[in-house]
């Protein structure tokens, strides 16, 4: 992620994702269930997923850290955002690794997240409130699961 790019479309996805809990309302999961279920989502689109609390943080966050075994997708979500939805929002980040942050793709691959991995009524409700608050996203090539290749020194997204 560069960053050079100003993050447009923040404001209107975090819109659209609170519109979508209200309407969806979504379960709180404990901690260890949302880290294990995330981490198993994480690995069919081969990116190793960590999960910490976030604790003392107002928001949940994706970063992405070298560690020992490589580069590792690091997702710290706080006790209130501990849901499915805000789960995928953060993978979606990891899988897209978009520029801005909350570009297109990453909205198309958090759509198709919650569709795959939450349920279809999710989706459909993400879908209109995505729509209702201009989000955009990507509609063609679709990013589907990428292959994290090892090279001479680092690892290289395909
Ligand atoms: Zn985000």
């Amino acid at each position: 992620m560069k960053g050079k790019k100003r993050d447009m479309q923040r404001s209107k996805a975090y819109a659209a994702e609170r519109l979508c809990l209200g309407i969806t309302s979504q379960p709180m999961m404990r901690f260890m269930d949302l880290s294990i279920w995330l981490r198993g989502i994480g690995k069919k689109y081969n990116v190793d997923v960590f999960v910490k609390d976030g604790r003392g943080r107002r928001k949940p966050s994706c970063g992405w850290y070298p560690t020992s075994r490589g580069i590792e997708a690091i997702i710290k979500i706080p006790r209130f955002a501990r849901n499915k939805i805000i789960a995928m929002h953060e993978l979606a980040h990891a899988i897209a690794r978009d520029d801005p942050i909350h570009g297109r793709k990453w909205a198309n691959t958090f759509l198709m997240l919650v569709k795959k991995h939450v349920g279809y009524h999710e989706w459909a409700v993400l879908r209109s409130c995505m729509k209702g608050c201009r989000v955009k996203w990507i509609t063609h090539n679709a990013p589907k699961s990428q292959v994290l290749r090892k090279e001479e020194g680092g690892l290289v997204w395909e």
